[in-house]
């Protein structure tokens, strides 16, 4: 893996730059040292320069960009935007687990940069570098000059891309790719594919398959696929195409139910359409909305990413101008769908749906966002737990939403919201990252427990689907009984007194669904 030396060194090589601090190869962590020591997220000031891992402000590469021609289509004003200051380097979630400057924002601006000029070779280590990246925008929230990273990074992992054919999955096997291609995108497929899971939770076989060693015969991929299961609920069935609203109608919104969401949480969108309804939404749930196409976009497959988005701009009805003024919101309750779908005109452009897609996008809303601006009816039923708030960074990040989740959450009677350290740093989920870079994801939702632990929270929220399993599972690794769930599980347990059976700890004392009372 290239150090920051390797980096500047072999840039330095074609433009002269001056080498970072050789000490820095010696005190780099790598990612394979598990005790290597952790950085702390200390807070800057924005006048005041952070150190950094070469020990003070970065130079700007000189500008070369002509060596570049056939490279990335990326706005090259863009790139300048970085003015090298490392203020984003204590956010960035691979930095702080490695303190390697490659794997910052600023070292991998500067990578990409370079290449750009042609003056730095996109050799193994670079691809390392950038593969690395959660895509988190974790850097963007932090950076003061406003550099718009994501549109950095994504066109140069197309580029990436087009240079080597199916790259971006070749961490995969052929099982894993089919599931996430060909059964995660549908809901149907991944209900049929999810039964023998839900069936052998349900009788103990998993129990005993996992006792007895049996799950050794298993191949590896399939066993760690199994792993990242949470416990399955009983799913709905099947809503009705439209809810009526509880009292008088307040609003008439759209509900999207995700794909593999819908699956593994089914009890995430049923309480998300009955708390719509307790708040005086007409609910209207589309029969024939499809995947908002954020895993085939993030790997590359823009043609069938942009197929899904048609098919929902239809469905939800923005395709005719008149009828959609009917809708007043679209909800969707997973940051990740949330945040592609609200990126549907970035993705359509230049096709003849653009203007369909920016019409569908403009009334995208988080549950949290759209309750907080509707003025949330007040929860009922008192749930005694202390909890905490764990930050998806497509929510957090991409679509600077934070504060309405934990304004929710504190309306709940009962509940005590603890600030959960680091909540802004990646759980190590981020769609796929956990199959395609395990090493890092393990390294991050560990950080993650730990930091839930030290909360002695007996709840953790967080509005994403991926960011729950993977907090669920490693925090079943480490023993930790703790409730993960969407802050939507924990209103609608308010609102219809329905207590989750996690509330309920081994030694008896539980909330009591009517009084809200510790027994
Ligand atoms: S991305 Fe922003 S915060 Fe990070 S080095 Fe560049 S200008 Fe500074
Ligand atoms: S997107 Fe996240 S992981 Fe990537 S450079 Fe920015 S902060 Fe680091």
């Amino acid at each position: 893996m290239t150090s920051f030396d390797g980096l500047a060194g072999a840039a330095a090589k074609h433009c002269q730059l001056p080498t970072a601090n050789p000490d820095m190869a010696a005190t780099t962590p790598k990612l394979a040292d598990a005790d290597a020591p952790r950085t702390s997220l200390p807070i800057y000031s924005a006048n005041v320069d952070a150190p950094t891992a070469t020990g003070g402000a970065l130079p700007a590469p000189p500008h070369n960009h002509s060596c570049g021609s056939h490279g990335p289509n990326i706005d090259y004003e863009l790139v300048l935007d970085c003015v090298h200051c490392g203020l984003c380097t204590a956010s960035c979630p691979t930095y702080v687990e490695t303190s390697n400057e490659a794997d910052s924002p600023r070292g991998r601006i500067y990578l990409m940069r370079q290449v750009i000029d042609g003056t730095l070779a996109l050799d193994n280590d670079v691809k390392q570098h950038l593969d690395l990246c959660l895509n988190c925008r974790a850097c963007e929230t932090a950076c003061p000059s406003g550099v718009q990273y994501g549109k950095l990074i994504e066109p140069f992992r197309v580029y990436m891309n087009e240079q080597e054919p199916g790259r971006q999955t070749a961490s995969l096997n052929a099982l894993q790719r089919f599931l996430l291609f060909n059964v995660f995108p549908y809901r149907w497929a991944n209900r049929i594919a999810l039964a023998p899971a839900r069936l052998m939770q349900w009788t103990g076989l998993d129990w005993l398959t996992e006792k007895s060693g049996l799950m050794n015969l298993v191949p590896r991929s399939l066993r760690n696929m199994k792993n990242m299961l949470p416990e399955l609920k009983p799913h709905y069935g099947s809503l009705p195409e439209i809810l009526e609203p509880i009292g008088p109608r307040r609003a008439r919104v759209a509900l999207f139910l995700g794909c593999v969401a819908d699956s593994l949480y089914p009890e995430t969108n049923y309480a998300t359409a009955k708390v719509l309804q307790a708040n005086g939404c007409e609910v209207w749930i589309p029969r024939s909305q499809a995947c908002c196409g954020a895993l085939h976009y993030h790997a590359a497959d823009e043609v069938t990413a942009r197929e899904f988005a048609a098919t929902n701009c239809d469905a939800f009805g923005a395709t005719d101008a008149e009828r959609f003024q009917n809708v007043d919101a679209i909800i969707t309750n997973a940051a990740g769908c949330g945040f592609q779908l609200k990126d549907y005109a970035h993705m359509m452009h230049g096709t003849p749906q653009a203007e369909v897609a920016a019409r569908f996008q403009s009334k995208v809303r988080d549950i949290s966002e759209f309750l907080m601006e509707l003025g949330p009816v007040k929860p009922k039923y008192a749930l005694n737990v202390r909890a905490t708030y764990h930050d998806a960074c497509h929510l957090r990040h991409a679509q600077q939403i934070f504060k309405q989740p934990r304004q929710l959450l504190e309306m709940i009677p009962g509940l005590e919201l603890i600030p959960l350290p680091e909540s802004e740093l990646c759980c190590g989920a981020a769609g796929s990252y956990n199959l395609t870079q395990p090493e890092m994801a393990e390294r991050l939702g560990d950080r993650k427990v730990e930091n839930i632990a030290s909360t002695a929270a007996r709840a953790v929220f967080t509005g994403n689907v991926g960011c729950l399993m993977q907090i669920t599972r490693h925090l079943k690794a480490a023993g930790q009984n703790v409730w993960a769930a969407h802050p939507v599980d924990a209103l609608w347990a308010s609102y219809s007194g329905e207590m989750p059976p996690q509330l309920k700890d081994p030694s008896g004392a539980g909330t009591d669904s009517k009084t809200g009372q510790n027994h």
